[in-house]
């Protein structure tokens, strides 16, 4: 307590945003003991709550540091101070947990710290080499939450009885474990135990961790279970062990992520990387950066073939670290589940159903009670863009610009799917699901809309839904008896890409993707919108064209292939006559915009990739195909403005550009991209003219491809437009969910 001769104040603090599971309330402990204040300080559910006592000046500045020097990994927000009548406390104390009103903040799970690195490195250390060690600073948060407020009993670690020395940690308020919800030693803590079939159970840490390095070492696939889920590695150096793996997945071509010992040494060597990249890997998010290979680099081509970058990340948990420093080279790391299902959580359940892919296991005790696959980013114009949400970065927690008259559940689309809770004027987005074809994601996916509603204490009153009748989620939807609200596909799209550039009054919004649902009940995917959410007018699109085969399409690019052919009059000798005829009739061929068609059918026309054996396989494969050449041809694709007032981009001079066998591959791919870039541009120069918006958006799975966004974006500045990708969302149909929000939330603004 300040000196005698000082008067006393007192203050009351309401400090809101991410300061749960982050070592606030600690943080605070050590502030007032500087300060010489006496009080409490206490958790309500979501918020911190602080009683301070003592000079005028220490507690100013108290109040300032509070926000200025806390925690790395926290966000405070100062939501209320009051001054209040002191009262006499016997020095400061940590108040138990209050439950209260949801404001609720859930913190993601966190690369281990620079202290706990150095202690897990430190043979003298209680905790030398313990996979699991972790500190208010870091570890898991997310997947270990059962429910709030966060303290252990409400976590996963709650089966784990401290030993003394970590209750000892845990209760004092000057030790950087105090109230360190997982913590946790060799002795108290999680164990790794190591199973294959031919020998009995390794159920020691080094002794599991000396296993699994050994049948890496043989070329062995290991099922390694990890933060948010089960990873399948294998060495990422051998061929066969890669081509054994693919071989059971089965997943003959789809890029692989590879994870690097944590010395970036190895990472260096196989791909080019600059110095913000590196930072980007190594922050406590641990994502997966794609990053360009390296020519002469030692990593296998089997990890993407046809493709110039790989999907890279640095060990996200100690275990990771003390694996790949064991290993002493890259490991592949793909997700541990079945193909397009969601990432494998548990014990018994990776047993059974990895057990034909992997050829051991490396589990753990510590139960995750969410999945969360790893998160996703692609470089695009100058910065990391995500493909994927998930560990490290969800729950994604976003403000809106507007109050919601009600709690909503947006299920957003049918594969890349996330959802997304918001009420207030808050949005939450899952981690990943998946693609909603298979049972497992529909159980998933009812488990997560469950599970955020329960973690934020908000029920939602009403679902928002895509207009596509057939998407997974339907049949949830009808039986969850609650009201449903239907959002159009591709203003999704605009508005989820608007929601980041809140200040912009009106738009061009670009949003190219494979095909959603249009309101003529013809496939969109290449339309260009002018406003804002809540008020999109579809003002320029690209050249109509059939599709034989409707939604088969996707995986087959030489249907988009023959129907460019067929809708232009030229043979497609390559398609069944059968095909043709159904085709002509109007049979099972919807009529479709969508520019991802168009890549597909250039990718198959180029002989680059006919058939696909994963979704955007061809438009992956003609983009880096394309990226060889330096300075691409262009040719003009007529712009004409229809009676209805839509412009139309008019695609077919490309057609004989891309089956003129007398040109390079390259030569073609880099063509296509340049005019596909001019043909927008043409599009934007035309709108600029006709409204006077000058602000462009480019969003759609489409611009996920780094060539065509960059050339449009450069094409469009020199023109003197302001362009803008999103940089927190996914540009794919994983940030519909966000769009949905955005479009019900201005619904009612309509003019
Ligand atoms: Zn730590
Ligand atoms: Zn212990």
């Amino acid at each position: 307590m300040s000196s005698k001769h000082e008067p006393v104040s007192a203050r009351h603090y309401l400090i809101t945003g991410r300061v749960q599971g982050v070592g606030y309330r600690p943080f605070v402990y050590r502030l007032a003991h500087r300060f010489r204040l006496h009080g409490w300080v206490r958790n309500v559910t979501g918020s911190v709550e602080i009683h301070a006592e003592g000079s005028e000046n220490n507690l100013t500045r108290f109040s300032e540091a509070l926000i200025r020097e806390a925690p790395a990994i926290s966000l405070p927000v100062l939501t209320n101070i009051v001054d209040v009548e002191p009262v006499p406390h016997g020095g400061f104390t940590v108040l138990a947990s209050m439950l209260g009103e949801a404001n609720i903040h859930v913190p993601p799970d966190y690369f281990v710290c620079e202290d706990c690195l150095r202690e897990m490195n430190d043979p003298g250390n209680r905790r030398y080499h313990y996979p699991f060690i972790n500190c208010t600073q870091c570890g898991p948060r997310y997947t270990l939450i059962e429910s709030l407020p966060y303290d252990r009993p409400n976590t996963s670690m709650k089966v784990f009885a401290m030993c003394p020395a970590c209750s000892q940690e845990y209760a004092n308020p000057l030790d950087r474990r105090f109230h360190a919800e997982p913590v946790a030693c060799p002795v108290c803590g999680p164990q790794l135990f190591f199973s294959n079939p031919d020998e009995p159970l390794i159920a020691d840490n080094e002794a599991a961790l000396a296993a699994t390095i050994r049948f890496l070492k043989e070329g062995h696939a290991v099922a390694i279970k990890g933060i948010g889920g089960y990873h399948l590695m294998c060495d990422a150096n051998n061929d066969e062990a890669i081509a054994r793996l693919r071989m059971r997945k089965p997943r003959p071509f789809k890029p692989l992520a590879v994870m690097f010992p944590a010395d970036g040494k190895a990472l260096l060597e196989c791909v080019e990387c600059d110095a913000t990249q590196l930072d980007f890997l190594q922050s406590p998010q641990r994502p997966i950066l794609l990053l360009h290979k390296k020519s002469g680099g030692t990593i296998s081509h089997q990890i993407a073939p046809g493709l110039n970058e790989i999907g890279c990340l640095l060990p996200y948990s100690p275990k990771h670290v003390l694996l790949l420093e064991k290993f002493g080279g890259p490991l592949v790391a793909t997700s541990g589940n079945l193909n397009g299902e969601p990432v494998i959580t548990a014990n018994e359940e990776a047993q059974t159903r990895l057990e034909n892919i992997a050829d051991a296991f490396l589990h753990h005790n510590r139960p995750i009670v969410r999945p969360a696959d790893d998160a996703v980013y692609r470089i695009i114009a100058g910065k990391p863009r995500p493909l994927r949400l998930g560990r490290g970065i969800a729950p994604v927690e976003l403000e809106l610009p507007g109050e919601l008259p009600e709690p909503v559940l947006a299920f957003g689309a049918h594969t890349k799917n996330a959802i997304a809770l918001a009420w207030g004027n808050r949005v939450v987005i899952s981690p990943h699901v998946g693609d909603l074809s298979s049972l497992k994601s529909m159980e998933t996916l009812a488990h997560v809309a469950d599970d955020l509603q329960n973690l934020y204490q908000v029920r939602a009153t009403r679902l928002l839904l895509d207009r596509h009748p057939g998407y997974g989620y339907r049949r949830y939807a009808r039986e969850s008896g609650l009201p449903l609200s239907e959002i159009w596909h591709h203003p999704a799209h605009a508005s989820a890409m608007a929601w980041e550039f809140a200040d912009i009054k009106n738009w061009i919004v670009f949003a190219w993707d494979g095909v959603g649902l249009g309101e003529d009940s013809e496939l969109w995917g290449g339309e260009t919108f002018t406003g804002a959410p809540g008020r999109w007018q579809r003002a320029a699109t690209l050249r109509p064209f059939r599709l034989p085969g409707g939604e088969q399409a996707g995986r087959e690019p030489w249907r988009s292939a023959a129907a460019l052919l067929w809708e232009t009059g030229y043979p497609a000798p390559f398609a069944p006559e059968l095909l043709h005829a159904a085709w002509l009739k109007g049979i099972n061929s919807p009529v479709t915009h969508a520019a991802g068609r168009l890549f597909d059918a250039a990718a198959s026309l180029t002989g680059i990739c006919t058939h696909a054996s994963f979704e955007g396989e061809a438009p992956m494969k003609l983009e880096a195909v394309a990226m060889h050449d330096g300075k691409a041809d262009t040719l003009v694709l007529p712009l004409a403005q229809k009676s209805s007032g839509l412009w139309q981009s008019d695609w077919s001079p490309l057609l004989p550009m891309l089956t003129d066998q007398t040109l390079s591959t390259i030569h073609r791919a880099a063509c296509f991209h340049s005019s596909l870039a001019h043909a927008l541009l043409d599009q934007a120069r035309r709108l600029r003219e006709q409204n006077g918006f000058n602000h462009i958006g480019l969003t759609g799975g489409v611009f996920q491809n780094r060539l065509l966004t960059e050339t449009a974006k450069f094409l469009l500045e020199q023109n003197d437009f302001q362009v803008h990708i999103p940089g927190q969302i996914p540009v794919n149909d994983a940030g519909i969910c966000l769009g949905q929000v955005m479009e019900f939330l201005y619904a009612d603004n309509t003019p």
